[in-house]
Order: structure tokens, then sequence, then C-alpha cells
């Protein structure tokens, strides 16, 4: 067994396994060059090939964190922003970590696949789908930038059956897979150089050698 889910049926999730946590700057997409507290959650069943953070599918290997405890870490540094990500943290109830970030003045930003029912409080929503588990359409019309990685050039295609999904006012963004970075850039710089309503993004983290 992979993961599965922390939430028992009618209980209120106080608890998460959190892989890691950081402050750093925010490398991707319309956040980026922004500093910004990063909480890892673990578990993740979406499966992706090209996955860099295979060490979080598995939610038994990492410890649980009262939310409290998460959220006094991120009262240690100045930025307002904390970037939800996983894994795939959807996979949990986020209700309690995000209304306590609230009530701390945090702003919340998740990345997901949106793969499972959104829940929590949310100020900047990145859904970034993935072919191995789906996003659940109805999660789609809440993306405040919707990320689409890319891996060969059958992704533009895939990545446009989602602009019928989100709201007029959602970030388009294109990002290479790190692996094939070299050789899908200049299609991508092409692609949205055609199709002005895209955008580029770069892992920027990855230059800077932040984490
Ligand atoms: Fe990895 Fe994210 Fe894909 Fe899960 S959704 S397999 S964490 S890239």
């Amino acid at each position: 067994m992979i993961t599965e889910s922390l939430i028992p049926l009618n209980a209120v999730q106080v608890s998460y396994p959190v892989m890691e946590h950081f402050y750093t700057i925010q490398g991707e997409g319309f956040h980026q060059g922004t500093a910004a507290y990063f909480i890892r959650l673990a578990g993740c069943e979406v499966g992706c090939v090209w996955c860099d953070v295979k060490e979080s599918w598995d939610i038994a290997k990492h410890p649980l964190k009262s939310v409290e405890s998460i959220v006094a870490e991120t009262e240690k540094f100045p930025s307002p922003i904390v970037v939800i990500t996983g894994g795939e943290p959807l996979m949990h109830d986020l209700t309690e970590l995000t209304s306590l970030l609230h009530k701390k003045n945090k702003k919340t930003h998740i990345e997901t696949s949106a793969a499972y029912p959104l829940n929590g409080e949310w100020d900047w929503i990145c859904i970034s789908p993935k072919k191995f588990k789906a996003p659940l359409p109805e999660n789609l019309a809440f993306a405040s930038e919707l990320k689409v990685v890319v891996f060969n050039t059958s992704d533009f295609k895939w990545a446009e059956s989602f602009t019928h999904l989100v709201s007029a006012d959602c970030k388009l963004f294109l990002q290479p897979e790190w692996s094939r970075e070299k050789e899908m850039l200049p299609f991508i710089v092409d692609y949205v150089k055609q199709h002005h309503q895209w955008n580029v993004s770069l892992q920027i983290h990855k230059y800077l050698n932040v984490p």
C-alpha cells in the first residue's frame, strides 16, 4: 500500500503528515520570485512518472504534526504567503490548517492536481492537472492559476482542454518538465508567442539553488 487518506469519516483533521517545511522563494507560476513559506504534506496516489518528490507518496513515512505546531513555524518568518503543497494536499481535510493560518493573518496558497474534492480556505489556488489522475472538472472553476507541465508537444492540446473549465481571469502557465526543459522550452516559447493567453513558467528556484 502506498498511501491512504488520514481523514476518518465525520472527523475533523487536526494533524497532518509533514514531509518538509521551509522558507524560500516561490519558483513557479504567477507568484514566481516571491518569498513564501512552503509546507509539503505527505501522501499522493497520482503517480506521475516524472515526479521529483516520490518520497512524499507514502504517508506512513512522515511524522504527524499538530495544526498548531505547523502554523507556529510559519510565524517565525515575515512573508505572509504560506504554500501548501505535496504530495497531493487535497488528500487531506485542510479546513483546520487553512483556518488557523488565516487567523494568524497568513495568505493561504495551494498547489494541487485537483484530483480530489477541494476543501479549505484559499487565497490562491494553483491547479496543475496530471494525466495520471485527472482533475475533478468542478474544481477547475476555482483555479486562480492553471499550470500545465509540458513533457512533450502533445501536451499543448491537452492543456487547452482545460481552458473552457477555468474562469476568465485564471492565469495560464506552461512549464517544461524539468528533465525535458532544454528540449521543450523552444516549443513552449513558440506556443506562447502564438497563444498569448498562456505564459511561460520556469522552475527558477532550481536556478537560484534554493528548495
Ligand atoms: Fe508527484 Fe505531484 Fe504527481 Fe503526486 S501529483 S506524483 S507529488 S508530481
